[in-house]
């Protein structure tokens, strides 16, 4: 009876060690990830100027149109109507 207690202690230890072990590397891939996405977010993000109004945006949230940029899909409509 005393053995079998010891036998399922160890068994814990062992999948509490393991479960640590697991825990520290997907903490160590969840640092990495987060210091990509810092790097990302570190990265200076060009400001361009619409082509149509002057607008200064952050090229992620303007339009691009081959060498021509523009604030908002809006106008870069109106400049190829034009
Ligand atoms: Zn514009």
């Amino acid at each position: 009876m005393r053995n079998l207690l010891i036998f399922i202690l160890v068994l814990i230890a062992i999948w509490w060690v393991r479960r640590a072990l697991r825990n520290m590397r997907s903490g160590g891939s969840a640092d990495e990830g987060r210091g990509a996405r810092r790097a990302r977010g570190s990265q200076p993000e060009a400001i361009l100027a619409c082509r149509q109004c002057g607008l200064h945006v952050p090229e992620s949230e303007g339009v691009r149109d081959g060498d021509a940029f523009y604030c908002c899909e809006e106008h870069r409509r109106q400049a190829a109507g034009r």
